[in-house]
Parts: structure tokens; C-alpha cells; sequence
């Protein structure tokens, strides 16, 4: 079976393939209270199980939004993506924590804790003040108990084989770099714990290539249920217990059920099942999140199955893949102003080989980095952004000139957050929870 690979530096550009072969399901903007250019421009294009976040915001319910950083390199643009749905979900009232991976960057980088707090607060977090982030919970996975011992507990419930497969591990493989992915389920699934907020909801976005992590992780939260929800073998929709005192949660069960509204149950003790003929499978959501208290009641185990949101990758400026480690091939948020305009006018285009050419036959922005950095970053009106891509397949706007708009607006950009990370050195210790920096 194909396998996603979250260490990879491949780029993905099949995202209907993707979405078709690993059960991603579409990401649909509409109904969200005032969505970012993100949601509307089918940026974010796919996700799992996010029905459960939409229903807190619709319903004024509680949620958090969690997401890492790699401290192993600079910030660019393309990781302001996710800051932007991570401030988005929290003017919506999300709780927000952010995990400095520098666990994972020690285990898979080699890079040093030193090193990685350093980066992160240089490249990261004052970026993401100076971007707009309120206060939240900025914690090193290396100091925060909860996740490390969570990443074990909950590892009992997946075995060498299943990581083998999911992440292609070998002989070779350090030990260090086996248990990291435990480490992001602990980072995910901690947020629920009572002491840091109890179970809800939970958003996870992320590019596409982490969904092995989201999955695993997902898995791991179902595994600790003491319910199975869902449609038997027989066809029959039932509530089934799978652990715990089983006689106790079969009558929390029915209880429970009928305060939904289920009226036509079938209690069957010897079978530790419940089955709900007035139930169909769009209820399987509403019953398992009802269920929650009860199972709590005997273990400090049980999660909402947390979801994820999955956003494309931007095109490098070269051309290739984005990356951190090609300076060229992108813009970074602690670049000077000129650099980063530099950049932005050596750009691939989508033009034509001459001018002539162009406004004859018009330009491709759908095969432009310029076109794509007003797409994902400069430009919000999304009128302006038609404007762009219609003079530009008319021929009657130029790369020259276009480049021009890009580069300045992106100097601007950039110099607008120098000024503003360097107010936000003061308030870094207010995102810390557990010291640093
Ligand atoms: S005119 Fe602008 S959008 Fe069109 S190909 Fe040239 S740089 Fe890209």
C-alpha cells in the first residue's frame, strides 16, 4: 500500500490522488463565520474528521487548536499558513497550543535543545506575535511532562509492526526517532487532558504530509474508547462495550441514549451491546461524544478523536519544493526587506519568453510563484486576486510590472514585522508556560 511519509522532502502535487487513496475528505469553507483567504481559496483543501470542530463553533461550544514548530530552520512564508488558521480558529474562541518539537528535531535532526530554543523563539515565536498570535501555551514537548508520559501510556496501544508501516522505520532506525511520533500523540491528545482543559474537540492543521501522524494518533484515541460506536457486521447500529466495568457503562449507556432522544434500544447484557434501531450512522458522532463523561468516569484515557485540517504546499520561488534549507527558494519572515523583494523578482513565472508573446497569448498564473505568493499571502480581496489572474491571462499585465507589486508588497510586509518582533521580544515570556528563552 502507498504510504505517506512525514520525513520525506518530496512535494505533492497530486492532492485528488491523495485525498481519493487515504480517505481525506474535502475541506468546505462555507458556513464558517468570516473564513480567511485560506478556507475560501481552497488552500486548506482537505480534512479529517473536522464536523466535530465546525459543530463547537456552531454550537458556541469549547475546542483548541494545537500545532508544532520544528525548531531546525527558519520560518517562511509557507509556515504562515498554518498561523494563519491557528489565529484564525482562535478569534473563534480556540484554546492554542503550540509545541516546540524539540524532541523530534533532537531525534530526526540532531539538533541540540539549546539550539532548538533558540530558533524558536527567534524564528517562530516572535514571528507569531508579531503576526497577530494572542497569548496561548507555548511549550517545549522536551519540558512538558504530560505529553512525554502520555507519548508512553499511550503507546500500548500500538505495536512495532503498525509503525513499520506507517513510517517505514528499519533496523536502522534510532530508538529516539521510533518513540518521536509517540511524542506528537502525547503533544495532540494532552490538550484534553483535565488539566488543560478536559475533552473537546481538537484541530490539528497541518500539510499533508503528517496525516500518518494524525491517523496514528486518531487510532490510539479510539483504542482507549470503552465504546465502540457503529454499524455490526449484522447491519445492526449498536453501542458496544469494549472495556471497563461493562455492566455499569451498559446501563450508563442507555441512559445516556435516551436522553438523546433513542427510544427504540435493544439491551443485550450477555453481549455487552446496545443496539439503537432508531439510530442511524450520522448519530455514530453525537452518541460517542455523549458517551464521554461516563467513560471518563473510569479512565483518564478517553479523547475526542482529534481532527486535522490539510492546506497545500506553496510552490518554491525557484520552482521546487519550499524549503528551509534552499534560501532561494523561498522568502523568510526574518529576511531584510530587500532580500526578501530580491527574491520575490528572480521568482519563476508563469510568463511567456517575451513581451510580445505575453499579451498575445497572456500569461499561466496557475503555473506562476508570484501568482501563488498574492494567492496565499498578499493579497486578501479576493476581486483584486481575479483582477491579477484575468489581466495576466489577458496579456494585458506583464511579469516585469507584476513582479514589481509582488516585490514591494512583500518588502512591506516583511518590514512591518521586523518592527513589530522587535515589540514583541517583551511579551515572549507570556506564550512561554514553562520557562525558556
Ligand atoms: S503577469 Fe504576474 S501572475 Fe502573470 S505570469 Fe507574470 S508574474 Fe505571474
Amino acid at each position: 500500500m502507498a504510504r505517506i511519509d512525514p520525513w520525506a522532502k518530496k512535494q505533492f502535487d497530486d492532492y485528488s490522488r491523495l485525498m481519493e487513496e487515504f480517505g481525506i475528505q474535502r475541506f468546505d469553507a462555507s458556513g464558517l463565520p468570516d473564513p480567511p483567504a485560506l478556507f475560501r481559496r481552497g488552500i486548506v483543501f482537505g480534512h479529517r474528521g473536522f464536523e466535530r470542530v465546525r459543530a463547537a463553533i456552531e454550537g458556541r461550544k469549547p475546542f483548541a487548536v494545537l500545532t508544532g514548530l520544528m525548531p531546525s530552520g527558519p520560518m517562511h512564508i509557507g509556515n504562515k499558513m498554518v498561523m494563519d488558521q491557528v489565529m484564525y480558529f482562535q478569534s473563534l474562541g480556540a484554546d492554542v497550543f503550540i509545541a516546540v518539537a524539540d524532541i523530534e528535531a533532537y531525534a530526526t535532526r540532531g539538533v541540540s535543545f539549546e539550539r532548538a530554543e533558540k530558533v524558536a523563539v527567534e524564528n517562530y515565536i516572535l514571528n507569531y506575535i508579531a503576526l497577530g498570535l494572542k497569548p496561548c501555551q507555548i511549550y517545549f514537548q522536551s519540558r512538558r511532562r504530560a505529553v512525554k508520559d502520555l507519548g508512553y501510556i499511550l503507546g500500548k496501544k500500538v505495536n512495532w509492526s503498525a509503525m513499520k508501516a506507517i513510517y517505514g522505520f528499519s533496523d536502522d532506525t534510532n530508538m529516539a526517532h521510533v518513540f518521536s511520533p509517540l511524542v506528537q500523540v502525547g503533544d495532540v491528545l494532552h490538550v484534553q487532558l483535565e488539566e488543560y482543559g478536559g475533552p473537546r474537540p481538537t484541530v490539528v492543521p497541518v500539510g499533508v504530509d503528517q496525516d500518518p501522524h494524525i491517523r496514528l494518533t486518531r487510532d490510539i484515541a479510539h483504542a482507549h474508547r470503552l465504546f465502540n460506536v457503529g454499524t455490526a457486521r449484522d447491519g445492526r447500529f449498536g453501542v458496544f462495550v469494549k472495556g471497563g466495568p461493562a455492566g455499569e457503562l451498559l446501563s450508563r449507556a442507555e441512559g445516556v441514549l435516551r436522553d438523546l432522544g433513542h427510544t427504540k434500544l435493544d439491551v443485550i447484557a450477555n453481549y455487552n451491546v446496545i443496539y439503537v434501531d432508531d439510530a442511524s450512522p450520522g448519530d455514530e458522532v453525537r452518541i460517542e461524544d455523549a458517551l464521554i463523561d461516563a467513560e471518563r468516569e473510569h479512565s483518564r484515557y478517553i479523547f475526542v478523536p482529534p481532527c486535522a485540517t490539510f492546506h497545500r504546499f506553496m510552490t518554491g520561488l525557484t520552482g521546487g519544493k519550499m524549503s528551509s534549507s534552499v534560501p532561494e527558494s523561498a522568502v523568510f519572515l526574518n529576511d531584510e526587506p530587500e532580500v526578501g523583494a530580491r527574491k520575490v523578482r528572480a521568482a519563476k513565472t508563469g510568463g511567456r519568453v517575451s513581451a510580445e508573446e505575453q499579451r498575445r497569448l497572456g500569461g499561466v498564473p496557475e503555473e506562476c510563484t508570484v501568482f501563488e505568493m498574492f494567492a496565499y499571502l498578499l493579497v486578501d480581496d479576493d476581486r483584486e486576486l481575479e483582477e491579477i489572474r484575468s489581466a495576466c491571462r489577458q496579456g494585458t499585465l506583464l511579469c516585469g510590472a507584476c513582479k514589481r507589486r509582488a516585490s514591494e508588497a512583500v518588502a512591506e510586509f516583511l518590514k512591518g514585522l521586523q518592527s513589530r518582533r522587535e515589540e514583541a521580544r517583551d511579551q515572549v515570556k507570556e506564550y512561554l508556560v514553562e520557562g525558556g528563552a
